[in-house]
């Protein structure tokens, strides 16, 4: 109806910036309920150590998020991210299915990993898109964030080599 009668308004990208931080927004809190039972759950020392350090840094994350915000004068908002609800729901059920199994945490380990990169893929972008629309700070954080993220990965995958695989064969 509204399509015949007026034109749309055109989405720029200001507001895919919008949409895609209250995106992001909404996986971090997400991902914030996610760590502590991915924490509880793993065998390795490391591993664990591993999860609440970065449940640490998601709170931080979710901070910064807030911060950029109020730089692009909206009020921090979540919407739905179906992607973080799928890759999380795999975690979940990786957890279930090898609940006192010797693979466990290389199961964790792995399903960390797929919410890093979609993370690094989300704050990648929203820093490009922070700089096209002339806000440096924002892009700064967001930047800041996206570290943080890319050596959770990097720490994730030294973990999985050194700690969580060998010792999955070596309770067999
Ligand atoms: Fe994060
Ligand atoms: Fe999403
Ligand atoms: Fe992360």
């Amino acid at each position: 109806m509204e399509e015949i009668t007026m034109a749309k308004k055109p989405k720029l990208l200001s507001e895919l910036f919008h949409d895609t931080l209250k995106d992001v927004y909404f996986a971090e809190n997400r991902i914030l309920k996610t760590l502590p039972k991915m924490a509880k759950a793993a065998h390795s020392k490391e591993l664990k150590a591993a999860f609440v350090k970065h449940e640490k840094e998601t709170r931080g994350q979710v901070k910064r998020l807030e911060q950029v915000f109020k730089i692009f004068g909206k009020k921090p908002q979540a919407k739905k991210c179906e992607a973080i609800m799928g890759i999380t729901k795999e975690g979940a059920g990786i957890m279930a299915d090898y609940k006192g199994m010797p693979a466990l945490d290389a199961g964790l380990a792995a399903a960390a990993q797929a919410v890093e990169h979609y993370e690094m893929s989300r704050y990648g972008t929203l820093r490009t898109w922070a700089q096209e629309l002339g806000m440096p700070d924002a892009a700064a954080l967001l930047e800041a964030t996206l570290k943080e993220e890319k050596a959770t990965d990097a720490a994730l995958t030294s973990l999985a080599k050194s700690v969580v695989n060998v010792e999955a064969e070596a309770a067999l």
